[in-house]
């Protein structure tokens, strides 16, 4: 059975977020591709609909939802086209840090924003000089008085254009000797002084997806804006990189079915040498392999996200999941791009795009290489 973890009432939510995006996302999407952004006012109509941070509780405007129903976002989403990962990101990678982390003050401060959709978050953690190794960050904030000194500059910071809020990685102490202690975690806001953006990058694929680089020269940013401990940034980071791994492999999963689905319509309509594509047996055992793959990755993924809503410890597998679906998703792209010959090269056909727009999946979040690298060290190797 598919979605264990989901009730009729999850369902009853799925029919109506996929209506909404019927309307509201899907005949705009391809503009928003073209105009290489998702427009403020989309993110407020979901906002208002009860779609961004439902799990975030209601006393901060939320609807104290169990994760399942974010799953179900996540999954819609993705159905539409990848570049919407901004808004999880938003919902569950983001926010997240607020809801676990933030003090009451806080919470009350920044997340009705949050859920309303007035407010789009971003987290920055990448730098020029370091991605895969977090601690070698060089981005520097010295405590002055009520106030901290942010310097350094950012990249690659998906919602960096729109974001009114970004969690910010730094260092608050350069000197500590396992460099991994001196991070901490900064709340920086739209208007802070000192706070700019860089270009807004031109990438492969996620064409509506926004991404950016950020900069802060002198940046003041208050005190009260240090979210959670000074010291325990990357500590905060880690516990938090698995449900961001976890959505990856979500969204690497859904784009999957969908390729699936789309290129077994595409082989029964087709025809050469007289009869429908679908009747060749290379066709049928490359879907077949596809499918193969396709439902066991289902499984694993929903016995994953029920022990992650069941508050287990999913840090191996969810590394397992991260590379092996998105491995798998890129394959399958590959594969049903072929299946749908010259036409799967044109971009009027959406196999072109998710064709552009799964790699990047093995790279952010963690590269596949740095999961590998994570299992490893739990086997005890
Ligand atoms: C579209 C997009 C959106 C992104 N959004 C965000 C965001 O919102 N916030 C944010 O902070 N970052 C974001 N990132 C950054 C992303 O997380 C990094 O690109 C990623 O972590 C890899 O870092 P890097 O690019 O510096 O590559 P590097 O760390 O330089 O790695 C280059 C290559 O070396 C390999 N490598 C590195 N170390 C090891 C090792 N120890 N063992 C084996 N191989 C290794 C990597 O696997 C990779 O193949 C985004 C990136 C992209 C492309």
């Amino acid at each position: 059975m598919r979605h264990p973890y989901l009730k009729e009432e999850h369902e009853i939510f799925r029919r109506s977020l996929s209506k909404f995006l019927n309307k509201e996302c899907s005949p705009h999407y391809e503009r928003w591709e073209k105009e290489r952004i998702i427009p403020r006012s989309f993110w407020r109509k979901m906002g208002k609909e009860g779609f961004l941070c439902p799990d975030v509780e209601e006393a901060f405007g939320g609807s104290s939802a169990d994760w399942g129903f974010s799953v179900v976002i996540n999954e819609e989403l993705e159905k539409v086209g990848s570049s919407l990962i901004g808004i999880s990101l938003h919902s569950d990678i983001v926010v997240p840090y607020i809801t676990a982390y933030g003090s009451e003050e806080q919470k009350r401060r920044w997340l009705p924003k949050c859920v309303t959709g007035e407010w789009i978050t971003s987290i920055a953690m990448t730098e020029p000089g370091a991605g895969s190794d977090l601690a070698s960050i060089e981005t520097t904030a010295r405590l002055e008085g009520d106030h901290y000194v942010l310097n350094g500059q950012k990249t690659f910071i998906t919602n960096g254009i729109l974001a009114d809020l970004v969690i910010v990685a730094c260092k608050t102490n350069p000197f500590v000797e396992q460099k991994h202690k001196g991070i901490s975690l900064l709340v920086v806001e739209r208007d802070i002084p000192g706070f700019s953006r860089g270009r807004k990058l031109n990438k492969v694929g996620l064409h509506a997806q926004d991404t950016a680089e950020l900069i802060f020269e002198d940046c003041i940013v208050p005190k009260e804006n240090l979210l959670g401990d000074e010291g325990k940034g990357f500590s905060y980071m880690m516990e938090k990189l698995q449900q961001e791994r976890l959505i990856v492999a979500i969204a690497a999963q859904v784009s999957a079915e969908k390729m699936l689905q789309l290129t077994i319509d595409y082989v029964k309509s087709r025809k050469a040498f007289g009869k429908s594509i679908s009747q060749f047996q290379n066709t049928q055992f490359k879907l077949v392999e596809m499918a193969t793959d396709i439902e066991m990755g289902r499984s694993f993924l929903d016995q994953l996200i029920g022990e992650h809503i069941e508050g287990r410890d999913i840090v191996t597998k969810v590394s397992m999941a991260k590379w092996k679906l998105t491995e798998m998703a890129r394959n399958v792209a590959v594969i049903c791009m072929q299946l749908h010959g010259g036409y799967g090269y044109m971009e009027e056909y959406e196999i072109a795009r998710r064709y552009r727009d799964i790699p990047v999946a093995s790279i952010y979040a963690g590269t596949n290489e740095i999961m590998k690298s994570i299992i490893a060290k739990n086997l005890g190797l």
